[in-house]
């Protein structure tokens, strides 16, 4: 089996019947490339632009942002790579940034929250990934969008730095693609308003999953109700996919969804065109995408809507697809 699913190394994402998926990986570092493209990555879907962050006792240059990067976006050689702007507090902690304690972190100071609040930092960044720009194929998106004016706001900080690049006669690229997360539920449930501005979306279902469903998977005591299949989350990714089509945008995923053997058809009857997970997912999924039917998928994912439990839907999914899924 190992031998066969390494031949898959090279192909692209397809289904059955042609369509094209592009599936991708996630990485923390440029450290991490040499295994995504071990295991065929055609493209990196999430770039977490936060170890960065962490790995130090201090903020990070823009110097040493630029050269990491860059040397994503040239060890791609032009295949796509987003990578999403700092997505800090929460669990993912920067002492030296001395942020207040919070008593609901996952509800407060994280993310592009911060990114608005505190623009000194933010603006370096953006200006690394500007600079960074003509080095390959990158996309930008930021995370925990859960309103108009935080996409539109971060989004002039981008264009600033890039008048005042471009007046420094510092080279960027003429277009990068801007998109956002979706891992608010009012952004899912506001997306076909969201994708007139935002150029694509990226789920988020980690965060999504947790916020829909009002549950921490790291919480024993309601780690259950963290449940990824259960018909609303499926139905906010639906309404993603559709806000989005009405607008010609594109949709991926990014969270653990995207590398989950049940969610696939799901994700992709539902209109998702990009899965971006950890690397050594990558191959199986690939494998379970040449053999999944798209028509078929589609009707699956319209009947999971249906249905009242993630019990029901997993059912659903064994069902059409036998127990090998
Ligand atoms: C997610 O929330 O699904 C996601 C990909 O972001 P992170 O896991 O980094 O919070
Ligand atoms: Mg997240």
């Amino acid at each position: 089996r190992r031998e066969r699913l390494l031949a898959l190394v090279g192909t692209e994402g397809r289904t059955r019947d042609g369509e094209r998926i592009e599936l991708a990986a996630n990485i923390g570092s440029p450290g991490d490339l040499p295994i995504a493209l071990e295991y065929g990555a055609e493209g990196v879907g999430l770039y977490r632009t936060e170890f960065l962050y962490m790995a130090q006792d201090r903020l990070p240059t823009e110097e040493e942002q630029f050269a990491a990067y860059r040397q994503v976006l040239e060890g791609m050689a032009g295949k796509p790579v987003i990578i999403r702007t700092l997505d800090i507090g929460g669990d993912k902690a920067a002492p030296y940034l001395n942020l207040p304690e919070e008593e609901n972190p996952f509800m407060g100071f994280r993310a592009i929250r911060l990114c608005l609040a505190r623009p000194d930092i933010f603006r370096v960044q953006l200006r690394a990934l500007l600079r960074a720009s003509v080095y390959g194929n990158l996309k930008i998106m930021f995370p925990m969008v859960a309103t108009m004016e935080e996409f539109r706001e971060a989004r002039s900080l981008l264009e600033e730095e890039r008048a005042r690049l471009q007046t420094e006669g510092v080279a960027v690229a003429e277009h990068i693609p801007l998109g956002m997360m979706i891992e608010v539920p009012a952004a899912a449930v506001l997306a076909e308003t969201f994708a007139q501005e935002a150029e694509f979306f990226s789920v988020g279902s980690n965060d999504l999953i947790g916020y829909a469903m009002a549950a921490d998977r790291m919480n024993e005591q309601v780690s259950g109700l963290y449940q990824p299949l259960n018909p609303s989350v499926l139905k906010m990714i639906a309404l993603t996919c559709e806000g989005a089509r009405k607008h010609g945008r594109w949709v991926g995923v990014c969270g653990e969804m995207a590398g989950d053997r049940l969610a696939m058809p799901l994700l992709v009857g539902m209109g998702v065109t990009e899965l971006s997970m950890s690397a050594p997912a990558l191959l199986s999924r690939r494998e379970q995408l040449l053999n999944l039917d798209l028509g078929q998928a589609r009707e699956v994912a319209a009947q999971a809507l249906t249905l009242g439990t993630a019990a029901e839907v997993e059912a659903l999914v064994h069902q059409a697809y036998g127990e090998a899924v």
